[in-house]
C-alpha cells in the first residue's frame, strides 16, 4: 500500500495509524520518543525532534503526503517538507492558527464574532486596555493549550501580573463572557475543496481539560448549528486548509455565537466520530491525505465521549496507580473503550477515552454516568 506521513507521535497519530491501516495504508511517523503512542503502532518511524531538518528530509522521502497531529509543530518544518512532498495542513494556515493574535484578527476579518480583546506585547498594551475587556483571561499567544498559559484577571493590575509571570510573552487579553454553551464543529475539506462537517458536539471542561462532549443534535437550536456551521466551512475556506480542524464556538447568554480558536487537526471532541459516525474524523484525514473522496458524516445515534485521565488510576487512600476495572466500564451496553498505550498514568494526562452510543439518549446519558462512577470522573453529566 501507499505510505502516509505523520508529524507527531501522540495519540491522534496513532488514531490515524490505525484509520490509515484499516484502509489498506502505511504510516510513517517522525517522533523523537522511543514509545510514543503512534511510532509504536506506525510501520515505521523516524526518529528526530520535529524541526531536525536530516529528521524531515528522511520523512518526505519515505512519503508523498504528510500531515500532522498538534497545532505547535513548527511552521519552518511543514515549508521545508513542502519542498519535497505534499504536505496538509500547510505552513501558512498552521502559522495563523498557532498564534492567538493571527488567529482572532483572522477569524474576525472574515465576518466571524470573536470575543472582544486587544494584543498585549507590552505592560503599556495593557494600561491601555479598555475597561470593557475586565474581567477578562490573558492568554499567551502562542502554545498554550488545556487551559494553560492562561490567566483569569479581574483589573489591569492583575493582568500585569500575570503579563509577568508569562515572561512577557506576546499575549491577548479577552472579556470574560458569559457562556451558555461550548460547540465544537470538527469537519474536512478536501484538496478538491469538497466540505464535511460532522454533527456538532457540546463540550465540559474540568480544570482546563476537555472532560465531555456531547452529541444529540435536538439539543442545540437549528438556525445555531447552521451558523456554526457555516462560520467554520468559511474559516476552513479562507485558510485554505485542507484536511481535518476543529473550530471551538461558544453559544452566549444570548444566544449569539462567538467563535473561541481553531485546532489545525483532529480533535479531542471529535473522537465520539469513532463510534457514532459513518466516518471517524481520522478516517475523514486519510481519505483527504490519500486524495480519496470524503466518507459520510451522518450520526447513527446519539452519543457521549468522556475524557479518561491518568486520575482514574490513581487510588487517593494508597497513593498507588492502578488499572481502572474495564471489565465494568465493558459491561455496559454500547460503551467503546479507546485507549491510547501510555507507558505510565499520570494525574492529568489524557489515557483514553469512552464512547457511549445509544439511539435513546437517555440511555446514553444513564450508561455514561456509571462509566463516570466506575472511573472516578469528575464531570458533571
Ligand atoms: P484547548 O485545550 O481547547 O486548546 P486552550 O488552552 O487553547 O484550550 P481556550 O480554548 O482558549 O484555551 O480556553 C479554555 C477554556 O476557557 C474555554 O474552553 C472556556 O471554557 C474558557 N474561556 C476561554 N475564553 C473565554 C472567554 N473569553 N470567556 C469565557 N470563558 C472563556
Ligand atoms: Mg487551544
Ligand atoms: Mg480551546
Amino acid at each position: 500500500g501507499q505510505w502516509l506521513g505523520m508529524l507527531g507521535g501522540g495519540q491522534l497519530g496513532r488514531m490515524f495509524c490505525h484509520a490509515a491501516q484499516s484502509m489498506g495504508y502505511k504510516v510513517v511517523v517522525l517522533d523523537p520518543a522511543q514509545d510514543s503512542p503512534a511510532g509504536t503502532v506506525a510501520e515505521k518511524q523516524v526518529f528526530a525532534a520535529y524541526d531536525d531538518v536530516k529528521g524531515l528530509d528522511e520523512l518526505a522521502a519515505l512519503t508523498r503526503v504528510v500531515t500532522t497531529e498538534f497545532e505547535n509543530v513548527p511552521a519552518a518544518s511543514l515549508k521545508q517538507l513542502s519542498g519535497n512532498c505534499r504536505v496538509s495542513p500547510g505552513a501558512a494556515a498552521v502559522a495563523v492558527v498557532q498564534d492567538r493574535i493571527a488567529e482572532k484578527a483572522f477569524i474576525a476579518a472574515q465576518g466571524i464574532p470573536v470575543a472582544p480583546y486587544s494584543e498585549v506585547r507590552s505592560a503599556a498594551d495593557l494600561e491601555n486596555a479598555g475597561q470593557h475587556l475586565f474581567p477578562g483571561i490573558l492568554k499567551a499567544a502562542r502554545l498554550g493549550y488545556d487551559g494553560k498559559g492562561q490567566a483569569r484577571v479581574a483589573n489591569v493590575q492583575e493582568a500585569l501580573a500575570a503579563f509577568e509571570s508569562f515572561g512577557r510573552v506576546p499575549c491577548v487579553l479577552e472579556a470574560m463572557l458569559p457562556l451558555k454553551e461550548e460547540i465544537s464543529v470538527v469537519m474536512a475539506r478536501g484538496f478538491d475543496g469538497e466540505v464535511a462537517v460532522f454533527p456538532i458536539g457540546q463540550n465540559t471542561h474540568v480544570n482546563g481539560i476537555l472532560a465531555t462532549t456531547v452529541v444529540n443534535p435536538g439539543l442545540i437550536a437549528e438556525n445555531i448549528q447552521h451558523q456554526a456551521k457555516q462560520a467554520a466551512i468559511r474559516i476552513a475556506e479562507g485558510l485554505n486548509y485542507f484536511g481535518v480542524l476543529c473550530i471551538e464556538f461558544f453559544i452566549l447568554e444570548d444566544n449569539s455565537l462567538v467563535a473561541n480558536e481553531v485546532a489545525p487537526r483532529p480533535h479531542n471532541s471529535g473522537h465520539y466520530t469513532m463510534n457514532a459516525c459513518a466516518s471517524s474524523q481520522f478516517e475523514q484525514q486519510v481519505r483527504v491525505m490519500a486524495g480519496m473522496p470524503l466518507g459520510s458524516t451522518q450520526l447513527r445515534a446519539p452519543a457521549i465521549m468522556l475524557n479518561i485521565l491518568g486520575d482514574s488510576w490513581f487510588h487517593p487512600e494508597t497513593g498507588a496507580f492502578a488499572e481502572p476495572a474495564w471489565e465494568k466500564v465493558l459491561a455496559l451496553p454500547g460503551v467503546s473503550l479507546h485507549l491510547y498505550g501510555k507507558s505510565e498514568a499520570r494525574k492529568g494526562r489524557k489515557m483514553g477515552h469512552v464512547n457511549v452510543v445509544n439511539e435513546n439518549f437517555d440511555t446514553a446519558l444513564a450508561h455514561a454516568r456509571q462509566v463516570s462512577e466506575i472511573l472516578n470522573l469528575s464531570q458533571v453529566l
